[in-house]
């Protein structure tokens, strides 16, 4: 069996963008910044045996504010700089009803059946309660990155001011 990081790509690998106070995610290249210390970060958690896995909601493009093409853009510039297994995306609003977009666990749980991972053993890190909610329904241990999103509705494990902090931590166990 294999232990997996699963990381939330906004606001935990790059930074989100502020559009009229309200934070989305990056639609192109020039948009995307990565958070200092996630290369390193990532590294320390490939050194310690973790798959990598980022699991993403990207519900614009569905509400047609951003092409597919250009998320597939970012997510291939992800894979080719950092040491990333695979990424998965749900491509749906919360209108659609469907099991992949979190806090549904589908995202995991999927990759937990092709790279046979022991979910218990794993991780996931993510800015939003909606992504320690997913945690949480896979079954695997959770660490909020950062102060959270509004009030607290569901209780991570852990919390971490950023990635490279909660690698170290991963690393030290
Ligand atoms: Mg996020
Ligand atoms: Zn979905």
């Amino acid at each position: 069996m294999n232990k997996a990081v699963f990381l939330d790509r906004d606001g935990v690998l790059n930074h989100t963008v502020f559009k009229m106070g309200k934070p989305r995610a990056p639609y192109t290249l020039e948009e995307f910044s990565l958070i200092p210390g996630v290369y390193e970060g990532l590294q320390l958690l490939k050194d310690n045996n973790y798959l990598l896995i980022v699991v993403t909601n990207q519900p614009d493009v569905a509400r047609g504010w951003v092409t597919k093409d250009a998320v597939e853009m970012i997510n291939q510039h992800l894979k080719e700089s950092l040491a990333v297994d695979e990424v998965k995306v749900c491509f749906h609003t919360e209108f659609d009803q469907c099991f992949c977009r979190k806090p549904n666990p589908g995202m995991l749980l999927e990759a937990a059946r092709e790279w046979n991972i022991e979910l218990p053993e794993s991780y996931i890190l993510g800015d939003r309660y909606s992504d320690i909610e997913a945690g949480k329904n896979a079954g695997c241990r959770t660490i909020l990155i950062g102060e959270g999103d509004g009030p607290e509705t569901i209780q991570p494990d852990y919390q971490k001011v950023s990635l490279l902090e909660a690698a170290y931590f991963i690393h030290s166990l």
